[in-house]
């Protein structure tokens, strides 16, 4: 038997993404893992940087200002998404320190991010936050406000939005709202879907994710 780590959880995790693009007729690879990697420390991500993982999740501007810079000078082509709530006065880190912001969904917020992606000369890629239950603890654009809102960081702030994001309410089927995201994302003329997490990530894979971000499913249970 294997001792269960992070790397064979890792795998496990790949070979699950692949079979269901299988299942779902669709390219092997065109899903991109994720890999969520908040509240873990440099020491707990290193073995799956090692395992050739690049692209990682995490939810707070601060806490990834303390572990990623180092690790971004140790590994090469490092991909790092935010997908926590941003805070109008941290878009400048924000900006400063990821690839992928997934987390728009208001207009001061798509002002700043215009402002310092200006400034800094970054292209740093875009997503805009879908409030897709529409519950009241969670971030996100209402979904009948999500086309319109994509126009208009387009229109009247410039930036470039390549995608959605959601995550769909606790203990209910996901599929009808992975169907509603991949609705929007035709409507707002979107090419990236980021939907699925530890949970149900395979159930979002049919509906056209094209990254599913995944976090205790390899690097284990939060504390
Ligand atoms: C924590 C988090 C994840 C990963 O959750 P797991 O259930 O551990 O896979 C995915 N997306 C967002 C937005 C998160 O905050």
């Amino acid at each position: 038997m294997t001792a269960e780590t992070s790397t064979t959880r890792l795998e496990a995790v790949r070979a699950r993404i692949h079979a269901a693009e299988a299942e779902a007729k669709r390219e092997a690879g065109s899903v991109t893992l994720v890999a969520v990697s908040k509240t873990f420390e440099a020491d707990e991500i290193r073995p799956v940087l090692e395992a050739g993982q690049r692209v990682f999740g995490e939810n707070r501007v601060q806490e990834s200002q303390g572990k990623w810079p180092a690790l971004r000078e140790a590994y090469e082509g490092i991909e790092l998404h935010l997908i926590g709530p941003l805070q109008s006065n941290k878009a400048d880190d924000a900006v400063a320190l990821f690839d992928v912001i997934e987390t728009v969904d208001r207009e001061k917020i798509a002002r700043e991010l215009a402002k310092e992606i200006a400034g800094q000369g970054r292209a740093v890629r875009l997503y805009v936050q879908v409030n897709i239950g529409e519950e009241e603890q969670k971030a996100g654009v209402p979904p009948r406000e999500a086309v319109a809102f994509v126009a208009r960081c387009r229109e009247v702030h410039g930036l470039v939005i390549e995608g959605l994001m959601c995550i769909p309410p606790a203990d209910e089927h996901p599929g009808p709202y992975f169907a509603l995201l991949e609705k929007l994302g035709r409507e707002a003329g979107v090419a990236k879907l980021s939907m699925g997490m530890s949970g149900d990530f395979e159930r979002a894979i049919p509906f056209g994710a094209t990254s599913v971000r995944v976090g205790s499913a390899i690097f284990g249970t939060r504390d």
